[in-house]
């Protein structure tokens, strides 16, 4: 099963998260948006130098549904190009902002970026409403299941205290937390 993160937010937080990840040998996959990546350049390279990968979630997080094939092309590109300058490739992942399934306009200006796979997932944690780690940990668990993609999100506090017990309920399971690259090899 694949953990997938919303980048963005705190950086001490989302490092105490990647920390936590490493120790239980776990990897995961972070669709980074491109204005955090300008603000936080350091953690592109921290995200690769824990073996974990890091895709595009757009520049700006807007709702992509919405926009124009040209603005999309442009959140999308922006996003790309930064990834591009901080590590030396776009990476393979794109996720669509506000939107948990992509569709055909979106397909088609992601692919154009470079993109030909988009990212969503089958289990919110819905961790970013700040419901209380309990809550993140009962959510996540009673949806998982081998193959899973699971929503979270860097920046939020009640993430980086349900991840501890997420790591155990998988292990108990049998499940591992791997990359987008291991899950669909
Ligand atoms: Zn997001």
């Amino acid at each position: 099963m694949a953990l997938t993160f919303h980048g963005q937010g705190e950086p001490a937080l989302a490092r105490q998260l990647l920390t936590e990840l490493e120790r239980a040998d776990a990897r995961v996959t972070v669709f980074a948006v491109g204005t955090w990546l300008a603000d936080q350049p350091a953690m592109a390279r921290r995200v690769l130098d824990g073996g974990h990968e890091l895709g595009n979630h757009t520049e700006n997080h807007a709702d992509i549904s919405r926009l124009t094939p040209a603005e999309a092309f442009g959140e999308i590109n922006r996003c790309a190009q930064r990834i591009k300058q901080l590590t030396g490739s776009i990476g393979v992942w794109f996720r669509p902002s506000q939107t948990q399934h992509a569709n055909a306009m979106i397909r088609a200006q992601a692919s154009r970026v470079g993109y030909p796979t988009c990212v969503s997932y089958d289990v919110d944690s819905l961790d970013s409403t700040d419901p209380g780690p309990p809550l993140v940990v009962r959510t996540t668990m009673s949806q998982v299941r081998p193959g899973s993609i699971v929503s979270l999100h860097f920046g939020h506090r009640d993430t980086l205290a349900a991840i501890g017990p997420i790591l155990d309920g998988l292990r108990q399971r049998g499940l591992h937390a791997v990359s987008m690259k291991e899950l669909l090899a």
